[in-house]
């Protein structure tokens, strides 16, 4: 019999019942028993809705309270010791680790957060000392879980994230030196300990997952993988049966690595992503192993093509025969919404063409049965799939004559701004009259409850579109006051009319679909709600242009537009999977080239068009595709933003400081002004705009934007000064980290206070 799995589940629940649980927690507005049980309620409804389904393989240890590779950081007792001397109790320390901690006397900031490979789900970053030392947690979090649902009667493969991947996805404690593979042989017998242990709780398999492996590995990290499953092989019936998971790309360049999993059980590849990869990754399997066939999409939310998966699945089986295979998703469900059946006002036409998780778990279970009983087992399901297909190629959505013209007449002076900065920048500084170490804030100020209900009213019909634009505008109106009290130099409106950066901007224009219910979590108790880029993209209307030009209208200083660029809003949204992707950001780039066009029109002259997403959109390994995804990225940024005058300024933001890998695509953006994320990465980073002699403007936060944490001006101004080792005083502005729509403005007042004094501080000194 051919079996079904799943690699991992969503956790939020049906109505992101965990964000609303953990909120609830962290705002003591619940008790940790209360968390403790809704955390268990969501975990046993999971696997319910598998079972229900047919799922042959049901994961456990894939829920967590804010991040899996977080969970591991405590499963392994890798606190670092600021932490850990707190003595706070588990769960308390794990959410000071994922968020920081200001209360009672306790101050630490949270531990890194990066991007998850190319998802926008964040991991926080395990952090090594030199004293490094590893001990499996007592009560740990797999065995529990993996009990927990035995006893209500579900059998399941706990994941745990492997030792390879752990560690190569960790960096070195600041002022430390260890190299953090070194520490494999330190942190294997905690691994071998627990898989005794999940084997004496009763689990017959587990899921390892080493997803590193579809990156470019150094030498010792790729050498790391022998001795690691050397002595998991080693451990014989003593252990369950190993799956080894990788995913978001393909294996072939590490094909070498596979002989050290020999003395396991299988091996699961992403086959939506590299189906290419399937025939080497066959040929290198040891004679009874196991192939997990990962072809229904963990990423993306379109319907699976059965058809296709069919045939791959068939080519697999006469290779290894059908004892041999399994059908998978993917990769985990994390990063699709929990059910399609939420949705009440899609279009129909395209209502069937979607599949969310619990509809994915259904077509891996039908997959698997036509792979064991023969495809006439499943008629009904494939002809009903034939058919969704079909109507999608053939409609109206998906070929809009009009977009394919104007994409063909895009010529090669459309990317390029009239002067270079130089003469732009004198220009602008006229025109707009900036000081030195120019303050300004992202974009979005902060997102209240009382602006939630009245956007909610708006969305319901409770009150008129005129009653909703004077609230937005008296918003505005207080973000400017604030702005004004507080002495900023460039302002934003604050986004107060934006449910979200890239659904505001799918909502207004065609050939996106949004949804009700449809969110994935992107960092914590935060989700987010993917628009759905189902057609061809056209703007048939002006989007931004109302509320920044009313902000500008009652604004003494400059006010800064505020756009979502073009692979952003690819990036965030779920991607179609029938054209390719360089042809959807050309068209998004179009769209907003009017807007930002219109905007200077109307008398905006900065314009931000953010671009977070760029680096996650990079391919995972160095070479061709990385090169080619980064030309018409770039391409598409700058057609979107060079039909301005040069005296308009172009702002970019991005979330991250990390640009060695790329910096040469962040140059030719040719953006006049980059804000960046710095508050919680080296100032060192910095270097590399001095190294490559950089002329445009940079600010690198200086606020870390992603807690509570109200940043003292002696800190800030430590920042500064440690970024003017690395940028001209001239070239420096100062800034948040990013947006602040998830702060209140209790904390944001203070906090911008002691960021605006700390510019004029360093203004002064000039
Ligand atoms: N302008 C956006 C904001 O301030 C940028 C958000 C982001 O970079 N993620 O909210
Ligand atoms: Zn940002």
């Amino acid at each position: 019999m051919v079996q079904s799995s799943v690699l991992g589940f969503p956790r939020m629940g049906v109505l992101r019942d965990l964000k609303k649980a953990t909120e609830a927690y962290w705002a003591d507005k619940i008790t940790q028993e209360a968390l403790i049980a809704e955390g268990k309620r969501l975990r046993l409804a999971h696997w319910k809705i598998q079972k229900d389904a047919g799922v042959d393989i049901i994961p456990s240890n894939d829920f967590s309270f804010y991040d899996q590779v977080l969970d591991h950081i405590q499963l392994f007792s890798a606190v670092p010791e600021r932490y850990a001397s707190q003595k706070l109790n588990i769960l308390d320390e794990y959410f000071a680790l994922a968020r920081g901690r200001q209360k009672a006397g306790v101050d630490v900031p949270s531990m890194e957060m990066v991007k998850w490979f190319d998802s926008n789900y964040h991991y926080t970053k395990p952090s090594f000392s030199d004293s490094q030392t590893f001990a499996l947690a007592q009560d740990a979090k797999p065995v529990r879980e993996f009990l927990e649902a035995k006893e209500a009667g579900f059998i399941t493969r706990p994941v745990i994230l492997g030792p390879v991947s752990f560690l190569a996805l960790g960096k070195t404690e600041r002022g430390h030196s260890v190299e953090p593979i070194s520490l494999l042989s330190k942190l294997v017998p905690v691994y071998v300990e627990l898989l005794k242990a999940l084997k004496a709780a009763g689990a017959d398999s587990v899921q390892i997952d080493e997803p590193v492996l579809v990156f470019d590995l150094k030498p010792e990290v790729k050498a790391a993988f022998k001795p690691a499953y050397e002595a998991i092989s080693a451990l014989g019936s003593a252990a369950p049966q190993v799956t080894i998971a990788t995913y978001f790309g393909d294996i072939v360049h590490n094909i070498d690595v596979v002989p050290a999993f020999a003395g396991l059980n299988a091996l699961h590849v992403d086959l939506v992503r590299n189906p290419e990869q399937l025939e080497t990754v066959i040929k290198a399997l040891g004679p009874n192993q196991t192939l997990s066939l990962g072809v229904v999409d963990g990423r993306n939310i379109w319907k699976n093509d059965f058809q296709k998966s069919l045939a791959i699945i068939d080519s697999a089986a006469q290779a290894l025969g059908k004892d041999r295979i399994v059908i998978a998703t993917s990769s985990s469900l994390l990063h699709v919404p929990h059910t399609l059946a939420s949705e009440k006002k899609l279009p129909e036409e395209v209502y069937q063409w979607f599949s969310f998780a619990v509809e994915k778990v259904k077509e891996v279970a039908t997959l698997a049965k036509a792979a064991t009983e023969g495809s006439e087992s499943v008629k009904a399901e494939l002809e009903a799939n034939a058919v969704a297909q079909k109507s999608r190629a053939d409609s109206k959505r998906t070929n809009n004559p009009e977009v394919k013209e104007r994409l063909s007449k895009i010529t090669p002076d459309l990317y390029n701004r009239k002067s270079a900065f130089e003469t732009r920048y004198a220009k602008q500084r006229t025109h707009l009259s900036l000081p030195l170490f120019p303050t300004t804030t992202i974009g979005s100020f902060p997102q209240t409850s009382e602006i939630r209900i009245q956007r909610n009213k708006f969305t319901k019909g409770e009150i008129t579109e005129e009653e909703y634009d004077a609230f937005i505008r008296s918003e505005i109106d207080y973000a400017i006051k604030i702005q004004d009290e507080l002495g900023l130099d460039v302002y934003v409106h604050g986004e107060p009319e934006r449910n979200d950066m890239v659904q505001y901007f799918g909502e207004r224009l065609e050939g996106y679909v949004f949804t009700t219910h449809a969110w994935v979590q992107s960092y914590g108790s935060r989700c987010v709600r993917p628009p759905i880029i189902v057609g061809d993209i056209s703007r048939p209307a002006p989007m931004t242009v109302k509320e920044s030009k009313y902000a500008a209208s009652v604004s003494k200083k400059p006010m800064k537009g505020m756009l979502t660029g073009p692979i952003t809003c690819l990036r965030w949204s779920f991607p179609r999977n029938d054209v390719h992707q360089s042809v959807q950001a050309m068209q998004l780039a179009l769209a907003l080239r009017d807007e930002v066009v219109d905007l200077e029109k109307n008398g905006i002259y900065v314009i931000q068009v953010d671009e977070p997403a760029l680096r996650e959109g990079l391919p995972l390994r160095s070479g061709k595709e990385r090169e080619a995804y980064l030309d018409w990225a770039v391409n598409s940024f700058k057609l979107s933003t060079a039909g301005v005058e040069d005296s308009t300024q172009i702002h970019s933001h991005f979330c991250y400081s990390e640009f060695q890998d790329f910096f040469h695509a962040i140059a030719a953006l040719d953006a006049d002004v980059l804000s960046i994320e710095n508050s919680r990465s080296d100032a060192k980073l910095l270097k590399v705009f001095i190294d490559e002699a950089y002329p445009r403007h940079i600010g690198p936060g200086v606020y870390d934007i992603h807690t509570s944490r109200i940043p003292p001006e002696e800190e800030i101004k430590q920042r500064i000064s440690e970024m003017l080792q690395y940028l001209r005083p001239e070239q420096l502005w100062v800034n948040p980290d990013c947006g602040l729509k998830t702060r209140t403005w209790e904390q944001v007042k203070p906090a911008l206070a002691n960021l605006v004094s700390a510019a004029k501080y360093f203004r002064e000194q000039q």
